[in-house]
């Protein structure tokens, strides 16, 4: 049984959920780099091999939104994200795994290695695709263009696809967080790690950094997590964080009076604003230093547009003298599963002609 079950049994009959993964994943010690930066205890939680053959932090949240889509018998899911979206991927290769179908509405973002790679295991997986200049991200079903590939499945099948956000971030998607914080306080008992006094992780979208502050609040763990923001702050800000964190609080204490009603404030949890760099997706100097460094020291992989701004913050922090006394734990949201095999025989020009650019001009100059 998942921990969130174990813990508040009343739960397991009203939540529907699928198992895509293979959970808990592990806690690591990053032993050169906590003695080379002088952090008395540093940890990873190794979310990049949540799923056997596609993993990071998605995963997580797609068990409980899938489980939903499954539950209400829709045969589609329809989804949104940049052109080279890690939460459209997912939904695109677990919908699969699930006999469904899936649809992302994807914009336009800076060009990279993992943009090319990612739409073509969308396509791989079955995927439909379409492309966008603009789309509001708040309100979507008052967007024309959404409206328009609702109805128009809606006449191909009969039915609507049922709707996922932008990176899987609704109350419901944020469950597989809250869950994920359990699963970390059952490590801690079993002694896998120390309670962590710090817990960094890249925040996007947002769900995976709320549903870890709530769930580790329920759980009445000490550690305090670092969001350290990749977006604009329009999307992820203080007050927004808190929003989403009470919604999903009020909605399961109503499904489970057991569930602590414990109001979250601003002193719950902190957000970086200062490692974003200028846009979403663009990497940074310092976010791409972080991931030379974890590279080089412990032959993991990170990216330049969620992980390696969060890990510039962790070293960052550890360089001022301010975390080096503390048990540190790294959150790894970035899928290291290898599909380049799945891949090596798609053509990119059976993706619609607007994506076609991500193939034909150059990725951003510190990519590599
Ligand atoms: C989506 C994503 C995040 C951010 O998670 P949110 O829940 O959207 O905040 C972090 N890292 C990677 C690699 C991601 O794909």
């Amino acid at each position: 049984m998942i921990p969130l079950f174990e813990y508040y049994p009343a739960l397991e009959d009203k939540l529907p959920y699928v198992k895509l993964g293979k959970l808990p994943t592990p806690v690591h010690t990053l032993e050169i780099l906590g003695r080379k930066t002088g952090i008395n205890s540093l940890y990873i939680k190794r979310d990049d091999l949540t799923g056997e053959n596609y993993g990071g932090n998605k995963l997580r949240k797609l068990e409980f939104l899938l489980g939903e889509v499954l539950h209400s018998r829709a045969g589609e899911v329809i989804t949104f994200g940049a052109a080279g979206s890690n939460h459209a991927l997912a939904t695109a290769f677990y919908s699969a795994s699930l006999g469904l179908k899936s649809i992302s509405m994807l914009v336009h973002q800076p060009n990279a290695w993992y943009v090319r790679n990612n739409l073509l295991m969308s396509l791989f997986c079955g995927a439909e695709l379409h492309l966008y200049h603009k789309m509001p991200v708040k309100n979507l079903l008052v967007n024309p263009a959404v409206l328009f590939q609702l109805f128009r499945h809606r006449t191909k099948r009969g039915r609507f696809p049922r709707v996922i956000p932008m990176g899987g971030s609704s109350p419901r998607g944020v469950l597989g967080f809250v869950n994920a914080a359990f699963e970390l306080k059952q490590q801690i008992m079993k002694g896998e790690i120390k309670e962590p006094d710090y817990l960094y992780v890249a925040s996007g979208s947002m769900g995976t950094a709320a549903g870890l502050i709530l769930g580790l609040k329920a759980a009445e763990c000490k550690t305090k997590v670092v969001a350290v923001r990749v977006i604009d702050l329009k999307y992820v800000n203080e007050k927004a964080m808190i929003n989403l964190i009470s919604k999903t609080a009020i909605w399961l204490s109503s499904l489970d009076r057991s569930f602590p009603g414990t109001a979250i404030s601003v002193r719950d949890f902190e957000i970086r604003h200062d490692f974003f760099g200028h846009q979403y997706a663009l990497f940074s100097k310092k976010g791409m230093d972080a991931v030379r460094r974890l590279e080089s020291d412990e032959r993991i992989r990170l990216e330049g547009a969620y992980t390696g701004k969060a890990m510039a913050a962790l070293l960052e922090d550890a360089q001022k003298q301010k975390i080096n006394t503390k048990t540190v734990l790294f959150w790894n949201t970035y899928n290291s599963r290898d599909f380049s095999n799945s891949i090596a025989g798609t053509d990119y020009h059976r993706l619609p002609g607007g994506f076609h650019r991500y193939f034909e001009q150059p990725v951003q100059p510190l990519d590599y």
